[in-house]
């Protein structure tokens, strides 16, 4: 079973679902010519992707153009359903960087055929996750500054003001649609920068002030 970790706390978390929203980032949606969607564009990824801090990344044989995109990750402390965004912080345990990693060839191909994403999403090792910082070290999840690196070459950089849809409104949205359990994460979306990692890349994602994770590509 995939865990993760809260800083200062003993005891791991059992990592649930990990739902992901795109297109978040306007700048983003443009730099892959896509539509910025009225509606929200979810989709899951299993506990059993995830990788931890110092971790490897296989990237699978049917790809050749693996793309990183840094996000700001949530995890969910208190189950619920329809939550409203006043009340949406309150489900909030902690937060961390995560690369939802996307194998964005294949994604290209679903999407013409218009069949879903999982392999281009959910694949074993597509989720390099960092640990969580307790949320009320985050006093304001509106103002953080995103990046990712690889072989110490910025390519990544974004602030969560930038989000269409804010954290509370991004924990709203996914509650709509799906019950929230303890140990779901939620990722939030990727700002504009996404490139392909090829094998023996060093991969570096940080939240200023909240978190860093380091991952190769084996
Ligand atoms: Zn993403």
């Amino acid at each position: 079973m995939s865990t993760v970790k809260i800083k200062g706390q003993q005891q791991t978390v059992a990592a649930g679902k990990i739902i992901c929203i795109g297109r978040n980032y306007a700048e983003h949606a443009k730099e892959l010519g896509n539509l910025v969607p009225d509606s929200p564009i979810l989709f899951m990824k299993p506990a059993s992707c995830i990788v931890h801090d110092g971790g490897k990344v296989v990237i699978p044989g049917y790809s050749e153009e693996c793309h990183h995109e840094v996000e700001l990750a949530v995890l969910i402390g208190r189950k619920g359903r329809n939550i409203k965004p006043a009340n949406a912080l309150k489900h909030a345990a902690g937060y961390a960087v995560a690369i939802d990693l996307t194998l964005r060839d294949v994604q290209n191909q679903l999407k013409r055929k218009g069949h879903p994403w999982e392999i281009a999403k959910a694949f074993d090792t597509s989720c390099p996750l960092s640990d969580f910082v307790p949320a009320d070290m985050v006093p304001d999840t509106r103002n953080l500054n995103l990046k990712l690196s690889v072989n110490g070459e910025l390519r990544q950089k974004g602030n969560s003001a930038d989000m269409m849809r804010p954290v509370t409104e991004v924990i709203a949205v996914m509650s709509h649609y799906f019950t929230l359990e303890a140990g779901d994460i939620l990722l939030t979306g990727t700002p504009a920068g996404v490139s392909a990692l090829h094998p023996g890349d060093r991969v570096e994602a940080e939240i200023e002030g909240v978190a860093t994770l380091h991952v190769t590509v084996a």
